[in-house]
């Protein structure tokens, strides 16, 4: 068997009639950071040899595009850290040149970005997300346990100067950035980023920190804004949990909620974990293994098949529900696993 060729490759379809045409990647569990949302503080990672090598997750993502996947998300653990990256990311850029790809993007805690701000751009990066949860320099030090905000701050400036379109990701935390609500959107609107802010999910086993306690629903955030500022809903659509609103400053708020509503109708992605997993939803436990055929054969029609089989299996949405009070649908693994 060989596998078909960019014109004959039908594109993925689910049985629920949604097109499948953006991957999100995780290209290491590994980060410099222990955001207590998502890592345990003493993570153990995997070996080596369980991860796709720089040169597999090209093939993988390669045969992804082939099928018809338009854009690339690379995430992790914290992508940036991943030794020699950017020739992963260089690599991509031959599918944005022909125009196979429409967008290679990543999210980051911002870290390592002041290093390869350049790099990404050069290798056609134009968009980034930075999550990032408080302004306050002690409170990030907790959140994250290791990391260091100017350190994260001189990373955003180093993405705008090498013309790299910004966008925060806010985790929404109860008793926690609630009081920073006003100030990470004036924030990000003096400097002409948008934000997103996104509702904490079970994720993970829940160690000391109860999820939720922490859960700060989006509804009384969005209300709070309202409060402030007149906002018109935006019909623009990510095929993702995300709905945009414009407020009265022109800026742009994204909402993350699959906790309070459930898009999962419109969901037209996959993720792909560093160990070549494919998880068909992210709030289920069901998942392909990839790895396998990939490396069973250097061919990649066997891969291309195990591809199909698993986008057939696709489910209709997650369980996630904290309305009985309960984390009820938590799955076990942690969002660095599955990638963010
Ligand atoms: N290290 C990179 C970063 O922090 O942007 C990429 C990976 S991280 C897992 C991706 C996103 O997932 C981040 O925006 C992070 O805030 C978010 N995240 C992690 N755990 C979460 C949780 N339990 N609930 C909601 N978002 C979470
Ligand atoms: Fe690392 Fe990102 Fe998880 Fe924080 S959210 S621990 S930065 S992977």
């Amino acid at each position: 068997m060989t596998s078909l060729g960019p014109i004959e490759a039908a594109p993925l379809v689910d049985p629920f009639q949604r097109s499948i045409d953006y991957l999100r990647v995780s290209v290491t569990d590994r980060c410099d950071f222990r955001c207590v949302y998502c890592m345990s503080e003493n993570m153990t990672f995997l070996p080596k040899k369980e991860l796709l090598t720089l040169e597999e997750l090209d093939r993988m993502c390669s045969t992804f595009v082939r099928l018809g996947v338009k854009k690339l998300r690379i995430t992790g653990g914290e992508p940036l850290v991943r030794r020699d990256i950017m020739t992963f990311f260089r690599g991509m850029t031959r599918h944005l040149e022909s125009g196979a790809l429409r967008e290679l993007t990543v999210t980051t805690n911002g870290s390592q970005l002041k290093r390869f701000a350049g790099d990404l751009h050069a290798a056609g990066v134009r968009r980034i997300n930075v999550s990032l949860d408080t302004l306050d320099e002690a409170k990030f030090a907790r959140i994250t346990r290791w990391g260091r905000l100017p350190q994260v701050l001189d990373g955003i400036d180093a993405a705008q100067a090498a013309g790299l379109r910004v966008k925060i990701n806010t985790v929404a935390l109860k008793g926690f950035n609630e009081d920073e609500l006003f100030t990470l959107i004036d924030w990000c609107a003096s400097r002409d980023m948008d934000l997103t802010f996104i509702e904490v999910m079970p994720m993970g086993d829940l160690g000391g920190e109860d999820r939720l306690d922490q859960y700060w629903p989006l509804s009384d955030l969005r209300a709070r804004i309202g409060e402030r500022h007149a906002m018109v809903e935006l019909a623009e659509r990510s095929g993702g949990p995300a709905r945009y609103v414009r407020l009265d400053t022109r800026q742009k708020i994204g909402f993350i909620t699959p906790l309070t509503h459930n898009f999962c109708e419109s969901c037209n992605r996959v993720r792909l974990t560093c160990t070549g997993e494919l998880y068909m939803c992210l709030g289920q436990e069901d998942m392909a293994d990839l790895r396998a055929p990939l490396r069973a054969s250097n061919d990649d029609a066997l891969l291309e098949d195990a591809i199909r089989a698993a986008i057939a299996r696709k489910p209709k949405g997650h369980d996630f529900d904290y309305s009985r009070q309960r984390a009820d649908g938590q799955v076990s693994r942690h969002m660095s696993h599955t990638g963010g």
